[in-house]
């Protein structure tokens, strides 16, 4: 079993410097998905809003989308099955989930400063999950806003899929999303090292450091610029129309969180405590 927290330490800003590609790697854990789409389930409670539902399903489309580029790009097409399926309890609740995502009032114990918990177990002979998969992140009593939660549970999907930490604080052109130091004033990306770093866990590299490849530039992957395939990542579409409304305003939204960010906020952080392992499932938290 391998346990760890994901703690917030607040700190001043790190000014932004551009990573050295030639130490960059990502660790991967000892277990993948072996059938798509994940079905996850929001869980809602008095310490979530309609915007942390909307946040939940920007942060899965965001590797769903930063998937597509990468494989658009480098012509690697073994993560093209990743794709979801979003529940919300209070709207389509269902029962038949393997990823469930809750929130807590206040930072995570123990320790304090936690702010998002993935726990994961999985069997060491088959390398798959036993479901399900959680992820828990404060939302600070419902204050927190909709991009701290959408980076959060970005991160901790990272840690769903099967990855581990990045050991580069930024990419060439922005924060590492894997990093276990999180910048949540910017609008984050997977990048080309957290999905590499995927593609070789479903090619079956359990366990092991990823190096990027010097072919590959590191950088946050973004939205790219091929249109992905169309495809239903939300079940009962029609319901979720009130929550879809809202998504327009996100540009506006960042565009102000990122002056903001680059005034005067300080960026915050975190880092995680790694527990020791047992030899029969293995557990990942963040
Ligand atoms: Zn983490």
């Amino acid at each position: 079993m391998l346990a760890a927290e994901l703690l917030l330490a607040h700190s001043q800003a790190t000014a932004f410097v551009g990573a050295a590609t030639m130490s960059a790697s990502i660790n991967v854990e000892g277990f993948r998905w072996n059938s798509f789409p994940l079905r996850v389930l929001v869980d809602m409670n008095e310490w979530s809003t309609q915007d942390y539902a909307v946040a939940v399903r920007e942060a899965l489309d965001s590797w769903v989308r930063s998937i597509w580029n990468y494989t658009n790009s480098f012509n690697d097409t073994s993560l093209t099955m990743i794709s979801y399926v979003l529940y919300v309890s209070d709207i389509n609740r269902t029962n038949d989930y393997n990823v469930l995502v809750t929130f807590a009032a206040s930072e995570i114990d123990p320790p304090s400063n936690t702010v998002g918990l993935t726990t994961a177990r999985w069997n060491v002979q088959t390398h798959e999950p036993l479901p399900p998969v959680t992820v828990n992140i404060t939302t600070y009593s419902a204050t927190a806003d909709r991009l701290f939660i959408r980076n959060v549970a970005m991160h901790e999907f990272g840690h769903t899929f099967g990855l581990g930490h990045a050991s580069p604080q930024n990419t060439l052109d922005g924060p590492e999303l894997m990093y276990y130091l999180s910048s949540r004033n910017r609008v984050l990306y997977p990048s080309t090292l957290d999905v590499y770093g995927l593609a070789m866990l479903y090619k079956g590299m359990y366990s092991k450091t990823v190096q990027l490849p010097a072919s590959i530039p590191y950088k946050m992957l973004s939205e790219g610029t091929v249109p992905r395939p169309t495809s239903d990542c939300w079940e009962d579409w029609p319901r979720y129309v009130p929550l879809l409304g809202s998504i327009a305003i996100i540009p506006v939204l960042v565009l102000v969180l990122r002056k903001l960010g680059h005034k005067n906020k300080p960026e915050q952080a975190a880092e995680e405590t790694p527990l020791p392992p047992d030899d029969l499932t293995s557990v990942r938290n963040i």
